[in-house]
């Protein structure tokens, strides 16, 4: 087996070492990720008699979906700006985002200051 030319010329010779650790990280998170996704299966609609529980227990499941469903998309977009070389970079302003505040929040777009900014109006 020889190297994957394809893969590697996704990688920049300049690019920091830290952006590969933050990249395995990200990879390393999805793939837990998604088979969190497939493991996590609607209730069981057997088993249970009280209708209000079961609901109840089928919207814990649904949120619980949601939460892993959006985390993916947020590691999706970071691998995205990696790959096309914006990571690191603010999308609000273009600003360089600090190595620790990429190495705490891997999947940000947003400097501090954007984030701060824009906190009261993005809805989480
Ligand atoms: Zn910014």
């Amino acid at each position: 087996m020889h190297t994957s030319t394809d893969e590697a010329r996704v990688y920049k010779s300049t690019e920091e070492p830290a952006t590969a650790d933050i990249e395995a990280k990200l990879k390393e998170e999805r793939r837990a990720l998604l088979s969190d996704i497939s493991a996590a299966r609607a209730p069981d609609r057997e088993g249970r008699s009280d209708p209000d529980e079961r609901l109840e227990a089928l919207e814990e499941h649904q949120r619980r979906q949601l939460v892993l469903t959006r985390r993916l998309s947020e590691l999706d977009e970071a691998l995205a700006r990696i790959a096309d070389g914006a990571y690191g970079t603010c999308d609000s302003c273009a600003a360089p985002i600090s190595v620790e505040r990429l190495m705490a929040l891997p999947t940000t777009p947003w400097c501090v200051a954007c984030a701060a900014a824009g906190s009261s109006l993005v809805v989480n």
